[in-house]
């Protein structure tokens, strides 16, 4: 019998009625039995998901000493499907558990795991399947970072001896035991671990949409579905905010074949998508898919004869390198260079010490920085041997009436970046989308 694994974000947990749908996927296929769940996320547009909730119980604590208000909100949750099944799990004791240790302290990290893990162990009473807590199998190593072979032995071992398990998403151990969380969105990345350590055949990725789209849904209407996607273009995607996936799910299954099906709880008849390591025998597309996001700044250096200066590139770069920061980008011409960099890696002002000190060292003709970048990847295999594609780019944004910072063709082949302000950004990433679908 193949193997499944099936993980259920958010939406899919939500209520009652999100969940039953879950059992019915569950119980329709008996090669389901490794189920990861997150913990429930929003019912309605503008409720609030558990995870947050949650870190605003911890932030509350730090602030007044007591979580009460917003973990009542927590409990609430819980409590509400816990009487809808009619569970026998004695829910409020593992609630005041949880909250006993906010208050005493604990970290952010366990704070934020704890709806998961609530989430698992409801879970595993709806369905008849062991809880195995992610706590015993997924590991992270002492400097905090993810422990993939170790967490690998750990999985394949323990869940060899269960008939079917649920598994919270999104956190692991550190080795002193205390809990850490992946970033957000991470049970994804649970997903890829479980699907890598049983061998499983299919990781199924169940969501609210029919599959990973061309586009974000919420920037172009109707965006058509990709029907196979490649490890590769997945990771492209996902970086650049394609948020249906975490863009690290594919890191556990890059050495397997194991293919990822997202597909849509509240439509199981719809196949959804797959991604595959090797979409090469598959019909595909020029562009394959479009995906952008704000929060870049751009250092422009312009400087005559800068290719004929020996070590021109390395000054610069150490420049970034002492302050500790990491390029996202860097095109370059002939007498130009771009260093795009995210917001978050530059405190406040820094910009101004970084110019100088670039002033000083290579003594530019021009420097000045751009903030509020938008970077927007056009994606796909099928760019490789084809010409004009980026020209096709330029004139779509320039019909648009959007002003290009800066174009990167990737050295990979498979994508284009390109630099817009950020507001610009939806508008830019529906004309390329037009232009090409
Ligand atoms: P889950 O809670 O199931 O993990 P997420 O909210 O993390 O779901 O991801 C699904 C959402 O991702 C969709 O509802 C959609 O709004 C958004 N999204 C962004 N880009 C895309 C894309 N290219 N294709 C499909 N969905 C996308
Ligand atoms: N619940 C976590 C989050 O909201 C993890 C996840 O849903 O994947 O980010
Ligand atoms: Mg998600």
């Amino acid at each position: 019998m193949n193997i499944k694994v099936a993980k259920f974000g958010g939406t899919s947990m939500a209520n009652k009625e999100a969940i039953l749908k879950v059992k019915d996927i569950i119980q329709s296929d008996p090669e389901r039995r490794f189920i990861v769940v997150s913990a429930p996320g929003k019912r309605f547009k503008g409720d609030e998901k558990i995870t947050d909730l949650l870190l605003a119980s911890y932030e509350e604590k730090v602030n007044s000493g007591d979580c009460h208000i917003y973990f009542a909100k927590v409990r609430d949750r819980f409590t509400e499907i816990v009487r809808e099944f009619g569970l026998t799990i004695d829910i409020n004791k593992y609630l005041d558990e949880v909250e006993d240790n906010i208050n005493k302290s604990t970290s952010c990290d366990y704070a934020a795991s704890r709806g998961e893990y609530l989430s698992a162990l409801v879970m595993s009473e709806i369905l008849g399947f062991e809880f195995v807590d992610s706590a015993e199998i997924i590991k992270f190593n002492k400097k905090g970072n993810f422990d993939a072979s170790y967490t690998n032995d750990l999985v394949s071992k323990r869940l060899s001896i269960a008939n079917g398990a649920v598994i919270p998403g999104f956190y692991g151990t550190m080795p002193d035991g205390s809990i850490k969380t992946f970033t957000r969105g991470g049970s994804d990345f649970t997903g890829s671990i479980i699907a890598r350590g049983v061998q499983a055949d299919v990781y199924e990725n169940w969501t609210d949409v029919d599959g990973f789209m061309t586009a974000d849904p919420r920037i172009v209407d109707n965006p058509h579905i990709i029907d196979f996607l490649s490890y590769e273009e997945l990771r492209e995607l996902s970086y650049m905010g394609a948020s249906v996936l975490h863009p690290a799910s594919i890191f556990p299954l890059q050495s397997t074949n194991i293919p990822i099906n997202v597909r849509n709880t509240f439509n199981p008849s719809a196949v959804g998508t797959y991604i595959l390591h090797d979409t090469s025998d598959k019909k595909t597309s020029l562009i394959t898919g479009i995906a952008g996001r704000t929060g870049f700044t751009t250092f422009f250096v312009r400087k005559a004869l800068m290719n004929n200066e020996v070590g021109f590139c390395r000054k610069i770069l150490s420049i970034f390198e002492y302050y500790d920061i990491s390029i996202e980008h860097m095109p370059t011409g002939i007498d130009t260079m771009s260093l795009i960099v995210p917001n978050d890696h530059l405190t406040d002002g820094l910009e101004f010490s970084i110019i100088e000190k670039i002033r000083g060292e290579v003594n530019p003709d021009v420097i000045f920085v751009y903030k509020n970048i938008a970077l927007i990847a056009i994606v796909g295999h099928g760019m490789s041997n084809q010409t004009g594609t980026a020209a096709r780019v330029f004139t779509a944004l320039a019909n648009a009436n959007i002003n290009i910072k800066m174009i990167d063709q990737g050295s990979s082949e498979i994508n284009i970046i390109v630099g817009v302000n950020g507001d610009d950004l939806n508008h830019a990433i529906a004309a390329i989308y037009h232009e090409f679908f």
